[in-house]
């Protein structure tokens, strides 16, 4: 069996997967996390084998991948011996540069740290997981999948900014967007779904996690997305603000004296549904608004208004509309999220059917009524199973 090893790092932590890209099963999956601190831990799991959770010393990224190495041993299984093929990295930030899935080289890895002017959450840690993975696997294909990669098929008009287009050319100033890698599937599972071809599409996705963006895809191509040079700008998130007046910013600079990094720090971890309710979670959300807490109430009217907004705005920009799609975390269990956020969007000709709404589901679905001349799919996303594809195509046409 060809197996690929997905990693998705963040700053002082990776997940893994082993999975076969060809089925989809998976061997193993696990978290590093705290790498760098005092104390790191792992978390490793294996069907059919006890789970292993412990602390361990993890100074940087490639004593994690040496911790990953030993919970494979542990629990069988050593890595090397189970026929990984080649490596996966999730990549936030690809820049105007990267289209595609890429097999990493020296020069690639070096531009997805320089790319970290772009990213500074993101990119750093994962070059840092890049080049410890190439040191434990110097002899197999690396390839790194882009989140951004999908959305370079935008024109012009949806990805620039109205600013002076000198300062924006300095300074790499665009809209990229985000979650590319779930919007394609997503848009090809709801075809496969629909049993159409995605060419004959438009379609809107709502990948709603803890981050999360719209997307507006014309026949399988990304023609607008909400997330913009970062994941903040777009939808209101669990933490994050989405769009606002950029004004603000400069309004709590002079009038209230924040710097740079409290802004930074109110906008993505004290913003969003926590900033509204609370409650970061929607399941706390929803449970504050069965039990009549105003606050929670204005966070979900809130995230619904700019949903809808988004909804309508795509609709436009595609000039018609044939399918709406949710998925990930909230988009695949938040019926309420779902029913408000297309409430009195009937003249659209989307019609959500409250029973198929409500009807809990981990496959993918139809929540449309039969006369619902748009389509509304609930549909589960798998990042790391397409990035596991993605790394299998460039890895194995490189080998022909
Ligand atoms: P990530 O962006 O980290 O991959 P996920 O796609 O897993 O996030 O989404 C996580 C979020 O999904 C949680 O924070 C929670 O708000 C929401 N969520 C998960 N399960 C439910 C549920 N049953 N009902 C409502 N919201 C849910």
């Amino acid at each position: 069996m060809s197996l690929v090893l997905v990693i998705n790092a963040g700053s002082s932590s990776f997940k893994y997967q082993l999975i076969s890209p060809i089925d989809g099963t998976r061997v193993a999956k696990g978290l590093v996390e705290r790498i760098g601190s005092g104390t790191g831990h792992i978390s490793h799991e294996m069907p059919g084998v006890a789970a292993i959770s412990r602390d361990a010393q993890i100074a940087d990224h490639a004593a994690g991948f040496l911790e990953m190495l030993r919970a494979f041993e542990d629990s069988g299984s050593p890595l090397l011996e189970l026929g990984v093929t080649a490596v996966g990295h999730r990549v936030v930030q690809g820049g105007d540069e990267f289209f595609a899935p890429t097999l990493i080289d020296d020069h690639v890895a070096q531009r997805i740290l320089d790319l970290a002017v772009l990213a500074p959450l993101h990119n750093p840690g994962e070059h840092q997981a890049i080049v410890a993975a190439r040191q434990v696997f110097p002899s197999i294909a690396h390839v790194a999948v882009f989140d951004t990669a999908f959305h370079q098929t935008m024109p012009p008009a949806a990805y620039t900014y109205a600013i002076d287009q000198e300062v924006a050319r300095k300074h790499h100033v665009r809209r990229y967007g985000f979650h590319g890698t779930s919007h394609r599937v997503v848009s090809r599972l709801a075809a496969d779904y629909l049993g159409r071809p995605v060419e004959e599409l438009k379609q809107i996705v709502l990948h709603l996690g803890n981050g999360a963006s719209a997307c507006a895809i014309d026949g399988g191509r990304s023609v607008d997305t909400s997330m913009g040079l970062t994941p903040l700008a777009g939808l209101v998130m669990g933490t994050r603000s989405g769009d606002i007046d950029p004004s603000v910013l400069l309004h709590l600079m002079t009038a209230g004296g924040y710097t740079a990094a409290e802004l930074d720090e109110l906008l993505n971890k004290r913003s969003g549904l926590l900033g509204l309710s609370g409650y970061q979670d929607m399941r706390e959300v929803r449970d504050g608004v069965e039990a009549g807490d105003p606050a929670a109430t204005l966070a979900l009217d809130v995230s619904a208004h700019r949903l809808k907004h988004y909804v309508g705005a795509y609709a436009a920009v595609l000039g018609g509309l044939d399918v709406i799609t949710f998925t990930a975390g909230l988009g695949e269990n938040s019926a309420i999220l779902r029913e408000r956020a297309l409430a009195g969007l009937e003249w659209f000709g989307i019609r959500v059917d409250p029973e198929r709404n409500w009807e809990p589901g981990s496959e993918a679905r139809r929540i449309s009524t039969d006369d619902s001349r748009v389509q509304v799919l609930v549909v589960p996303t798998d990042e790391e199973r397409e990035i596991a594809a993605q790394t299998l195509e460039v890895s194995g046409a490189l080998q022909l």
